[in-house]
């Protein structure tokens, strides 16, 4: 990590320690009131701050620098490598058959995530279809539809149909030929029982190979909740956070993160099929800080 993906305030005080050769505790609090700062601006839950905080002070002032390591670059060092062990790596996404279904309430962005996902793997030599389940939304089926069109990809759904695990059955049938499954749900506006157990019986026909939670951006602290009720029922894998092209930088899914033992596999940045990106660890804590 290079100063430049830190943000303006924290480049700063990390600039003044330059020439120092040993950093002192106000030092090291300096720095951590910068990340505190930024960082719970971004959303990120109170208690993984004070522990990322913690972490940093103590293996700043305990640890030895390196021979020849300035103090601004020991402590820039920790503080990158507490940051990548708090963001987490990339969700690990093999490009082979695979399938995959996607979670979330209503609005979180799962229909567009699920177009956009397939028309990644389109993109990385695979045959994606989407599989659109959700009967609960009115307009849930024409927006898939046209978002896989406009992405080129297999489309399956049946705007006449009533029973959504029964269009996943027969979506996997009659994509029987693509590699990647995507399967959009249903989201309902709260968390409610009959939401779980529609996705659980979903996910009993379609047998995903992993489930992704599709959280908006701007989720803040209510995605622990969420995560922990969808986790419990149909286990969550990876995250995508849309809407990261506006205002909020995310830092609330890293408490579903947290919450589900798992990690970030995408970045939705747009309303267009092509605004999606892979998770990367430098990218995501420049955001966070910037
Ligand atoms: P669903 O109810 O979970 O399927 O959510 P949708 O996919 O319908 O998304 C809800 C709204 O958010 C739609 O108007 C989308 O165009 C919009 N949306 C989804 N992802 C993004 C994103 O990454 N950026 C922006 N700006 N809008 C998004």
């Amino acid at each position: 990590m290079v100063l430049d993906d830190l943000g303006t305030s924290l480049r700063g005080t990390l600039e003044e320690l330059r020439g120092k050769s040993r950093l002192t505790e106000e030092d090291v609090q300096a720095v951590v009131k910068e990340i505190q700062r930024s960082l719970l601006q971004a959303d990120v839950d109170v208690s993984l701050v004070m522990e990322l905080s913690d972490s940093i002070k103590t293996r700043a002032l305990e640890e030895e620098p390196p021979g020849g390591t300035t103090a601004r670059d020991h402590v820039l060092r920790i503080v990158y490598e507490e940051l990548v062990a708090l963001v987490g790596d990339s969700t690990e996404l093999p490009l082979e058959e695979q399938t995959i279904m996607l979670a979330g309430l209503q609005g979180s962005g799962k229909t567009t995530t699920a177009a956009k996902m397939a028309w990644w793997f389109s993109k990385k030599g695979l045959r994606p279809a989407v599989i659109q389940t959700d009967t609960f939304r009115p307009g849930a089926y024409d927006q898939a539809k046209q978002m896989c069109e406009r992405a080129e990809v297999e489309f399956y759904g049946d705007p006449d149909a009533e029973d959504p695990v029964e269009i996943a059955r027969r979506g996997m049938e009659e994509t029987a030929d693509a590699d990647v499954h995507i399967v959009d749900t249903a989201g309902r506006h709260a968390l409610e029982d009959e939401l779980i157990k529609e996705i659980e019986a979903i996910g009993e026909a379609v047998e995903p190979d992993r489930s992704l939670l599709v959280l908006d951006a701007a989720i803040g602290q209510g995605a622990k909740e969420q995560a922990r009720r969808f986790e419990e029922s149909i286990g969550i894998q990876g995250v995508a956070i849309t809407k990261l092209d506006g205002t909020a930088k995310g830092g609330g899914a890293l408490t579903a993160v947290n919450e589900t033992d798992s990690t970030i596999a995408f970045l939705g940045t747009g309303e267009e099929v092509d605004d999606i990106e892979r998770f990367e660890p430098n990218g995501f804590i420049s955001r966070l800080l910037g």
